[in-house]
């Protein structure tokens, strides 16, 4: 067989060569043990909170090695590609603290000296490495289908059989020069396949970092490598690509692992050093019934990362939760290290401990609460302002007309020693402090004490002194007394009996008529925020 001419026959017009592109891909210069990563995902819906986990792993892996982490968008397959997905993923990328280093925006930029870095505009390489492989004898052209006919299963493998092959060999791989030239004379459209060297029944090892040594099934297939639209399929597009991208480990899903050793033997075909792989385990989520399934973006709102830029969650938070859910080293670091960036936890991309990471809000918004909580009120503020601009427009006016107002509200119990930590994302802001701007629609008091509270709210019309928060409170317990309420506890507890209730209560009372709540921030910063009038206009709506 002439592979030679049979690989000009298929390919007559292909110049661009192998050795022109190695060429242009040369090895990058790096320092020893810097390490090239590359998200590479599908356009082919939202950014999946999956990916972003992937993304992470990738610029660590990258960044503290020294080395560079790329975005390569997976394109080949138009009839699944979703307009405008690939913008969206570079944006949540940007925003969520992976921002690659090399990386195409179409039409606007290309950062990187390895591009293109959208695989469809990638087609004159995968030829001219497909071109060489039949040059080599180690792929040929595949006309089955649409020659033979062979669409019926039980068909294609009586004449494989017939021919001495085991099940997932081609009978194209069989057709001399003479059938070749004859089809492609006749016109008709190939794919090219790889002609495997297994039988599918030896046994091959593998290695990935986080899995070890496996052993597993050789590949026995003769798997498409090129669609007879000359589009790649993903084995061989990946292999190509990282091999010309200088890629030295490939971080992906584990429902890539069954199809490693076919990616090998491609690998080992085209010539190329084989990379390190990281499977990365699936995010799963608790249900109802107690069980677990993965995060689906059918049934979850929070598998799309849209979610958490809708509802206003810190990218940092996202980030630190993510790694939190990578390494469960991450709880006991933060507690030690409460103030420090999460550049500085030791996690390098390939200490992943998770076997079955599990989403789990609640944690993710203590971190986010922790994290908001070290904010000054004016980045709160400058945050909140840039939420809205994106996410609630209706509040945008108000917000700027009155920055001072609401820097005063985020400032209520932050900026000391013990911020509280309640607000966990910007979009529960207005809501939360929903009676720093309008009068409460209900208050939490119960019948049986309505007497008393509307006693004590008349009274504390005239002791109301916002001067300080100790004429404040003296003059609350000033009041407290009047009214036979106890204002020493220990005598209040001794003898209960001789007081209406204890200056906690009459505060209570205060706090309800306020906020609305039982449970509220600091009273006095509420009060004092609010204004004199403020609060006694709040008073006079009950009493
Ligand atoms: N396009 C593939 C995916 O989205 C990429 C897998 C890989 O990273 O190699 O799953």
């Amino acid at each position: 067989m002439n592979y030679q001419k049979i690989a000009e026959m298929l390919f007559p017009n292909n110049s661009l060569t192998v050795e022109d592109i190695e060429k242009k891909y040369p090895p990058r210069n790096l320092k020893e043990g810097a390490e090239v990563t590359r998200f590479a995902p599908s356009p082919t819906g939202f950014m999946h909170i999956g990916g972003l986990f992937q993304a992470i792993i990738d610029k660590n892996i990258a960044r503290r090695s020294g080395g560079v982490y790329m975005l390569r968008i997976e394109d080949t397959d138009k009839k699944r590609e979703v307009i405008g997905a690939s913008t969206i993923i570079l944006e949540i990328l940007k925003k969520y603290g992976a921002e690659p280093d090399e990386y195409e925006e179409k039409g606007v930029k290309v950062v990187g000296e390895y591009g293109p870095y959208f695989q469809s505009e990638r087609e004159e390489i995968y030829k001219a490495y497909a071109k060489k492989l039949v040059s080599e004898g180690k792929a040929f052209p595949c006309f089955c289908r649409k020659t033979e006919g062979l669409n019926d299963v039980k068909e294609k493998r009586e004449k494989m059989f017939s021919l001495g092959l085991t099940e997932d060999k081609d009978p194209c791989r069989n057709l001399t020069e003479e059938q070749i030239e004859e089809y492609l004379k006749a016109g008709k459209p190939f794919a090219i396949k790889l002609k495997s060297k297994g039988n599918g029944l030896g046994k091959v090892k593998i290695y990935d970092v986080l899995k070890g040594e496996l052993e597993m099934q050789e590949n026995g297939e003769d798997a498409v490598l090129l669609k007879s639209d000359f589009m790649p399929t993903y084995a061989f597009a990946h292999a190509v690509d990282d091999h010309l991208m200088r890629t030295t480990t490939v971080v992906r899903g584990e429902e890539w692992l069954p199809s490693y050793p076919l990616h090998m033997e491609i690998f080992e075909a085209l010539g190329f050093k084989p990379v390190k792989y990281v499977h990365t385990p699936l995010i799963y989520k608790i249900r109802e019934n107690g069980g677990k399934t993965k995060i689906s973006k059918r049934i979850d709102a929070e598998a799309d990362m849209r979610y958490f830029s809708k509802e206003g969650y810190e990218p940092e938070a996202l980030e630190e939760y993510l790694i939190n859910l990578a390494n469960s080293n991450f709880e006991m670091w933060r507690k030690e290290n409460p103030l420090a960036p999460i550049s500085e936890f030791p996690f390098d991309g390939f200490n992943i401990t998770a076997i079955t990471p599990v989403f789990d809000i609640v944690k993710l918004n203590d971190i986010s609460k922790e994290l908001i909580a070290k904010y000054s009120a004016e980045v709160c503020y400058d945050k909140l302002l840039k939420w809205a601009e994106e996410n609630s427009i209706e509040n945008v006016d108000y917000l700027k007309k009155d920055r001072e107002y609401v820097i005063k509200v985020l400032n209520i119990d932050r900026e000391k020693d013990k911020p509280r930590k309640d607000i966990y994302k910007w979009g529960m802001f207005f809501d939360y402090y929903d009676y720093m701007f309008s009068a409460p629609k209900a208050y939490q008091v119960e019948e049986s004490e309505r007497k008393k509270f509307e006693e004590v709210l008349r009274a504390y019309k005239k002791y109301l002194d916002l001067t300080d928060k100790n004429i404040w409170f003296d003059k609350i317990k000033e009041m407290s007394s009047e009214l036979g309420y106890a204002v020493d506890n220990k005598e209040f507890k001794k003898n209960p009996e001789k007081f209406k209730g204890n200056v906690a209560k009459v505060c209570e009372f205060i706090r309800v008529a306020i906020t609305g709540q039982k449970n509220s921030p600091d009273l006095y910063e509420i009060m004092s925020v609010l204004g004199k009038d403020k609060v006694l206009e709040r008073i006079s709506l009950i009493v």
